[in-house]
């Protein structure tokens, strides 16, 4: 303990721990902290239904009919009804033949990667037992720790560098081979190049994988996800997202071929050890779903709101990275000052996280900002003039 307590003490001295703010009730544009109204611009509730009553009252009436919990693990007592009904609709939705849920987004990367690679100790040849991962490097934590997990070389390719990726790609002729990719980056906000990472994994017969947490209910056909965006709808071998963002509520999935579920079903650890989505989630999930192709407009709603909000924030003079979508980040550089930055938002009541290492590299700390279909333009020019004058005070911008 000795050991812990020492780098708790350097971390907290050297680098500033955020301050743990506690929400009084649900999220959504506006929260209330300490019973103050704050204009929330950080959530990953990108399209507002974390409280919509459509939603709530599925979830009610799927725990009044299934219960609170459901007893089991998916593949020995747990799996309902409305577990295979969630499992087709999203299939539907994103494209695909099958789909399976898993408890959570990190949960369903941290068990996919490895069960697709290890192919559960059964492989005999060289071919299979050496296989290589290739990585974004901005990839999100849950695909690294998945990749660690997996029984494979990993190949770090550079963000969103084609080039960079062909050339590692092609170093490996004989090998199993699956190229791995955020659709959304979860900290930068732009959109992976799945047309050309497809192509490549065409030209070298490599498999692939798509993390949609961040694309999900937001780009594609009825935001279907980064395939759909690209017209490449069902070409990804494994196409993994989540419920915990744009759908508003908890828990993750993978959408792949039939042959591909049917396997993970039995390969895939953490959807095998750990406990089925609760029927509340599961009836919340199914009314976001329905709740979206019935009200595609808040899709349209969101990408325009996200182009005004990151365009003012250029034309101040701050450095967005290469942001496309509703996550927009702004550059702060340094991790002390980030930290600050983000409470002084916080003062003048705007909630935004300030991200750092190791969820981004030590020099380029930032604020995720994310827009919401659920703000208002008012709410967004509210929180664009506090950040500008904040910027001004810290000298971000001048
Ligand atoms: N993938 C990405 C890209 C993410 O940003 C996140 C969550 N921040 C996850 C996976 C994990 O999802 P969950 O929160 O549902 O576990």
């Amino acid at each position: 303990m000795k050991y812990i307590r020492k780098i708790y003490n350097h971390i907290k001295e050297n680098i500033i721990l955020p301050q743990s703010i506690t929400l009084d009730g649900p999220t959504g544009p506006v929260v209330s902290v300490n019973k103050k109204d704050i204009l929330m611009l950080g959530s990953y509730n990108y399209l507002g239904l974390t409280n919509n009553k459509a939603l709530i009252d599925e979830s009610v009436k799927a725990t009044g009919n299934f219960g609170v919990g459901t007893g089991g693990v998916r593949i020995l007592t747990g799996t309902m009804s409305i577990h295979r009904e969630l499992e087709k609709e999203l299939a539907d939705f994103t494209g695909y033949e099958d789909s399976m849920s898993i408890a959570s987004g990190y949960g369903a990367n941290v068990g996919v990667i490895p069960g697709f690679i290890n192919l559960m100790g059964m492989a005999k040849s060289i071919f299979f037992k050496k296989s290589v991962i290739f990585s974004d490097e901005y990839n999100h934590a849950s695909i690294v720790d998945g990749c660690k997990l997996a029984a494979a070389k990993i190949e770090i390719y550079k963000h969103n560098d084609v080039k960079d990726l062909e050339r590692l790609v092609s170093k490996y002729k004989r090998r199993r081979k699956l190229i791995v990719t955020d659709g959304v980056f979860s900290m930068d906000g732009d959109i992976a190049p799945l047309d050309k990472i497809l192509d490549i994994a065409k030209a070298y017969d490599a498999s692939t994988m798509v993390d949609d947490a961040h694309a999900i209910g937001v780009i594609g056909d009825h935001g279907a996800g980064t395939a759909s965006y690209f017209g490449r709808t069902g070409e990804v071998t494994i196409n993994m997202g989540t419920f915990s963002k744009g759908l508003g509520v908890s828990g993750g999935f993978i959408s792949g071929s039939s042959d591909l579920i049917n396997y993970l079903r039995v390969a895939c650890r953490s959807y095998m050890f750990s406990d089925a989505l609760a029927p509340g989630i599961v009836g919340a999930v199914r009314g976001s779903l329905k709740y979206i192709l019935s009200h595609p407009e808040i899709i349209e709603d969101l990408s325009k709101k996200s182009e005004y909000f990151r365009s003012k924030l250029n034309a101040a003079g701050f450095n967005t990275f290469q942001s496309k979508t509703q996550i927009v980040p702004v550059l702060i550089g340094d991790q002390k000052m980030s930290v600050k930055f983000a409470e002084r938002l916080f003062e003048d009541g705007l909630f935004a996280p300030a991200i750092r290492w190791p969820a981004v590299p030590k020099d380029l700390s930032r604020i995720r900002f994310a827009v919401s279909a659920s703000h208002s333009y008012e709410q967004l020019d509210l929180g664009i003039q506090i950040i500008i004058k904040i910027g001004k005070e810290f000298k971000i911008i001048e």
